[in-house]
């Protein structure tokens, strides 16, 4: 075993994780990490609910109105992950970004699933995930901007779709992959408050007319929160 990876094994036991079974190339593995934290879940079908989000640097989509620094980040080891979600008492864990399916997440999955953390993941949906991977898999496309990516991941357990005035026939082949429809407006900076009104209320009025749908509401921007 190299000095390097011992003494991930070691700042892993100072951190509280340390767990015989753990692969040592596991434990060093390293990701593009944004941010960690801890706060309640603002939107879809987990609202409401505490949960430590992992976000991701890197995504492979541009989006006009996406809010996350995604292409500025530190490399984390799956020991120095382990270190700061292990701070906080909930088993809830969310991938996210970015766009977290971009990563080999099997490693920091595996240290994670052996300490019994549930795995959700918030991905564009462009990239099919492994079978067993994520326990709670919610895809939010992207195809009202960009039309010709195809969506690879067909099922999950919620589909995410933030509306910005589009057909919401483009959905058609893929609500029955999933278990729970949300139809979330966006919010958008670079427009004014009255077409961020319009949006919300467009929203609403699509959920009244197509019931399958909820409404999902980025909470913690209300808030103020993450
Ligand atoms: S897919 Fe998500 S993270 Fe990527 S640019 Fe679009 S909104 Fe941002």
């Amino acid at each position: 075993m190299s000095q390097e990876v011992v003494d991930e094994f070691t700042a892993c036991e100072i951190a509280g994780g340390f767990r015989g079974g753990d692969d040592a190339g596991d434990l060093a593995t390293t990701y593009p990490i944004v941010e960690i934290f801890h706060s309640v879940q603002g939107e879809g079908a987990h609202s409401g609910s505490p949960r430590i989000f992992i976000r991701f640097g890197r995504c492979n989509l541009r989006c006009e109105w996406c809010d996350t620094n995604f292409d500025e980040w530190k490399d984390f080891t799956v020991v120095d992950i382990l270190g700061e979600i292990m701070q906080y008492d909930c088993q809830n864990i969310v991938f996210t970004g970015g766009e977290p399916a971009l990563q080999d997440l099997w490693p920091l999955a595996r240290c994670l699933k052996a300490r019994e953390y549930h795995l959700s993941i918030e991905t564009n949906g462009t990239i099919e995930l492994p079978d067993g991977l994520i326990d709670w898999v919610c895809v939010s496309p992207k195809d009202q901007l960009y039309p010709d990516v195809g969506i690879k991941q067909r099922s999950g357990d919620e589909l995410k779709v933030v509306f910005c005035g589009q057909d919401l026939s483009l959905y058609d082949e893929l609500i029955d992959g999933f278990d729970h429809l949300f139809l979330q407006p966006c919010y958008f900076e670079n427009e004014s408050v009255e077409w961020n009104g319009h949006n919300f209320q467009a929203t609403e009025s699509l959920v009244k007319a197509n019931p399958g749908w909820r409404l999902s509401l980025q909470t913690q921007k209300w808030l103020g929160v993450l």
